[in-house]
């Protein structure tokens, strides 16, 4: 079976291609057009690229020393991922990322009492997320489990205590400096990934969020929320490490801290401490 986190074991995957935009543009809308949205826990619509440096459409490895570009225009976003009629909510609809950003507090408020999907029915809160509404680090996991759910704050469980002294006694930070979210809002069942039909429903309020907050840098935490928000199926040993692109942020994916709970190797922590120092250089803080 594979690692939650992480997808492990690898499948047989083709070589990285160094197809141009155009190829990758196609190849992504394809697999939106027959994925409804996302890849997200469908190893059918699974398509390891594999290397580390590989761009696609929605997110692109960037050097380490290019800065960040301006996000990319509602024209841009529509040509490439073009809206079909009656298909799920997109999470690159132009709207979401153009024109005035709503504060977290109107997002909030839209959300309301959530009943958009099926995960309204088993949460006791929703955890919308919490932290410096400016931070210059964002980090996102896949979704609440159990004691997220029970105190309505994310990352508050026992990968929530590594993820805080990491930013606490690794980065230097409070973790009051940073903001913290998940893909979806309501803990899955027994902790299972989130499904894509809850994603669509979630995801816009996270793009939302996104735009509100206006973060230098997003750290992805583990693989279902890193191949969200690349919008194609990562194996994270391979994606980690390697700055990406989203829509003009740069965007890191590291370990989820349960699965460094689960393997607490030096090489994994080596690796974790690794991914934030560059974060941290890529924010101009001191390491
Ligand atoms: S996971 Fe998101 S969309 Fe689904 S019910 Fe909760 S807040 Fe609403």
């Amino acid at each position: 079976m594979r690692d939650r986190h992480t997808g492990e074991p690898p499948r047989a995957a083709p070589p990285p291609e160094a197809g141009s935009l155009r190829e990758s543009v196609a190849d992504y809308v394809a697999l939106l057009a027959s994925s409804g949205l996302w890849v997200v826990g469908d190893p059918a619509a699974s398509r390891e690229d594999g290397a580390r440096e590989a761009p696609s459409a929605g997110a692109r490895a960037l050097r380490a020393d290019e800065p960040a570009r301006p996000s990319i225009a509602a024209a841009t976003v529509a040509a490439a991922f073009p809206a079909t009629p009656g298909s799920a909510p997109d999470l690159f609809t132009p709207s979401l990322l153009d024109g005035t950003p709503s504060t977290l507090a109107e997002i909030r408020e839209q959300l309301g009492e959530c009943t958009r999907c099926k995960l309204s029915r088993g949460r006791t809160h929703i955890v919308f997320g919490e932290g410096n509404p400016k931070a210059e680090i964002l980090f996102i996991g896949e979704g609440p489990g159990e004691e997220e759910d029970r105190q309505a704050r994310p990352f508050v469980g026992r990968a929530g205590q590594l993820l805080t002294k990491i930013i606490r006694d690794g980065m230097k930070l409070r973790r009051e400096d940073v903001y913290i979210a998940n893909i979806v809002k309501c803990r899955p069942p027994g902790n299972r990934e989130p499904e894509r039909d809850e994603v669509a429903a979630c995801g816009p309020f996270l793009m939302q969020q996104i735009r509100a907050i206006g973060p230098r840098v997003i750290v992805t935490l583990g693989r279902p929320s890193t191949s969200t928000l690349l919008g194609r199926a990562v194996q994270i040993t391979r994606v980690r490490g390697v700055w990406h692109d989203f829509h003009g942020i740069p965007l890191m994916p590291t370990y989820h801290p349960a699965f460094v709970l689960r393997q607490y190797t030096e090489k994994t922590r080596r690796e974790v401490w690794e991914d934030m120092k560059q974060v941290l250089q890529r924010v101009g803080r001191a390491i």
